[in-house]
């Protein structure tokens, strides 16, 4: 008896301590949330007037069509790339949605250039104004959705704009190669389905990183270095010198280098092993540049720039380099990035630097690049380039 009622005891301890354990389990079940992915992340922007929706919650509503989703931007914005199966309604333009859905709980998603872009807040809130109570927005927009690696949809006139505006577009033909050699797109390569890591490789599908050349009188100047010997984001580098050298340019031959802004992957080339490249040339950027980059923040630029410090003059904004080549201040991606402005008659060629990275940036000041150092300045910097240019 006095050894079962031990043995009573044990099982009543063992059965209490497994009633424990299930106990913390089940609060651990109960409230540990499993990490969210980021196809289930939205901004949780406070004190928005409407909610917002992720990504998942996009791909379900228009795999299943259950509601409209409105893209607010410009048709030429939507031509150029849009989310497939999605409405374009410009923001100025919402009384075309009421006409479409005059029910005012109609729901409904409202997107357009990503996280900065007030388009679909500014839209939503004139709806919510005029009575609907089911409008809600995918915030994250479309960087976020490319980013997420979902296909985007160009329409003809946007296919026309890149072909004809965007010399740096590469066409992608991924037909059979015998339906490629029958006639494709002027210009363009042909990649089949798996392709792509070889087609990379193999330069069907480039990404230069080099510099600009600009000879006159007894000047040669090479406006930015590339990156250099080397591997960025998967991109190999390491060129410049030959394709420099296909047009009759040694490194002696050079007299100025001039750096638009000291990125990493614009000075690859000032300096190799310790020792400048380019002997005979003076090194070239604007003084603030230097003193964010060699001063303040102190990284690989810094080392790869160390060896050419002697060589180094820094302009005041709006010299003049060389005869038809000015700098024009244009700080926001950095400091003291600087577009070179090349001149002749009437003409003009503008080396951007990283002030702009894609050309729809000049059209919607709401588009933004990651690498910016000041973004609002760097918006602001746009702008007033946009005024120039277009
Ligand atoms: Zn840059």
């Amino acid at each position: 008896m006095g050894k079962g009622h031990t043995v009573t005891k044990r099982s009543a301890l063992v059965s209490a301590c497994v009633c424990v354990a299930a106990g913390i389990w089940s609060d651990r079940l109960a409230s540990a949330q499993p990490p969210l992915t980021v196809y289930q992340t939205t901004l949780e922007e406070p004190g928005q007037l409407t909610r917002e929706i992720s990504t998942e919650t996009l791909l379900s509503i228009l795999a299943t069509h259950s509601e409209p989703v409105f893209d607010v931007r410009t048709a030429h914005e939507y031509a150029i790339a849009h989310i497939p199966g999605t409405i374009n309604i410009y923001e100025k333009e919402v009384d075309q949605i009421a006409a479409l859905y005059p029910e005012r709980s109609t729901p409904m998603v409202l997107y357009c250039n990503g996280p900065a872009c007030g388009k679909s807040k500014r839209t939503s809130e004139q709806l919510v104004a005029m009575g609907y109570t089911n409008v809600r927005r995918y915030q994250l927009g479309m960087p976020v959705w490319r980013a997420l690696s979902q296909t985007v949809q160009t329409d003809m006139p946007g296919v026309d704009y890149i072909y004809r505006g965007d010399r740096t577009a590469v066409f992608v033909d991924a037909r059979t190669p015998a339906e490629f050699g029958t006639g494709t797109v002027p210009g363009a390569v042909n990649v089949q389905q798996g392709e792509a890591t070889a087609a990379n490789d193999d330069g069907r599908l480039p990404f230069t990183m080099g510099g600009f050349l600009v000879r006159g009188g007894d000047r040669v100047v090479l406006v930015d270095a590339g990156l250099g010997e080397g591997e960025m984001m998967g991109i190999k580098a390491g060129a410049l010198l030959e394709s420099l050298a296909a047009l009759g340019v040694a490194p002696d031959d050079v007299t100025d280098l001039v750096f638009t802004h000291l990125h990493i992957d614009h000075i690859g080339w000032a300096s190799a092993d310790g020792r400048i490249v380019f002997p005979n040339a003076t090194y070239r950027c604007a003084p603030n540049e230097w003193e964010h980059f060699m001063v303040d923040h102190r990284g690989d630029e810094a080392a790869v720039l160390e060896p050419a410090t002697e060589r180094f003059e820094h302009w005041t904004p709006g010299d003049t380099i060389a005869p038809g080549l000015d700098t024009l201040a244009t700080p926001g991606h950095t400091p003291g990035s600087t577009t070179l402005v090349l001149s002749s008659g009437t003409e003009r060629v503008m080396f951007l630097g990283d002030v702009v990275h894609c050309p729809v940036q000049l059209e919607d000041d709401e588009w933004a690049a990651l690498f910016d150092v000041d973004p609002d300045l760097a918006r602001r910097t746009r702008t007033a380039l946009a005024k120039e240019v277009i």
